[in-house]
């Protein structure tokens, strides 16, 4: 008989061929053209949807198109153009101080080190993790929101913490799934496997879905 970690394996191979599937395109849907571009998205992204993320952060870049100058900037200024985005106070400060830590210490780089990453405060383990994989292509599991909640119906976790939800992930989706792991289900997330009333007939994961409904 086979064991949990075994069983956890197979039904982690069925999720994933199952996504990849329905989400062929899957990718992030933040935009971005650059590393800094893309963490300054993740810090304006708690909770807030992308698409606003996405609005509010052209607006910022097209005033502010480097580092330097968000930096130098007056933080009430600052405030003022990221306000769409919500939690303006802390978002602000975060976004001076990446940009502060660009233009300082990281030399114009952004680190490919979640730990270094984590320094700056708003940016916790799923910004980070997504930023290093993105970027850096180094395999990082992203658990937000959607990851979360679709992990714990299917059966890979029992979790609701995060730092859990990431381990169980990680202990059997092969590395070379965890980037886009992310991706495909945020689209679960959002397409099927939504928080409210879940349309498990026609989710692609219904026929091993543990919490199917
Ligand atoms: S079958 Fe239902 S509960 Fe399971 S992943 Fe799909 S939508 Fe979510």
């Amino acid at each position: 008989m086979a064991d949990k970690k075994t069983k956890g394996k197979a039904l982690a191979a069925r999720m994933y061929d199952a996504l990849s599937r329905e989400f062929p395109d899957s990718a992030c849907s933040l935009e971005y053209d650059c590393p800094q571009n893309l963490a300054i998205r993740g810090i304006l992204s708690a909770q807030c949807t992308d698409k606003r993320v996405n609005i509010t952060a052209a607006d910022l870049f097209s005033k502010y198109p480097d580092m330097e100058s968000i930096a130098s900037e007056d933080p009430d200024v600052i405030a003022s153009v990221i306000k769409p985005c919500g939690l303006t106070a802390s978002k602000t400060r975060s976004v001076i101080a990446f940009a502060k830590k660009m233009t300082g210490e990281w030399g114009g780089r952004v680190p490919d080190d979640v730990e270094l990453l984590m320094e700056v405060p708003g940016i916790g383990r799923k910004i980070a993790n997504l930023i290093v994989g993105e970027v850096y292509q180094i395999p990082a599991v992203v658990v937000d929101t959607h990851c979360k909640r679709v992990m714990k119906r299917i059966g890979i976790t029992e979790s609701d913490d995060p730092a859990k939800v990431e381990k169980d992930i990680m202990k059997v989706f092969p590395e070379d799934t965890w980037i886009r792991l992310g991706h495909l289900s945020v689209d679960l997330g959002r397409k099927y496997c939504t928080a409210n009333n879940p349309k498990c007939d026609d989710c692609p994961c219904s026929s091993f879905c543990a919490g199917r409904k």
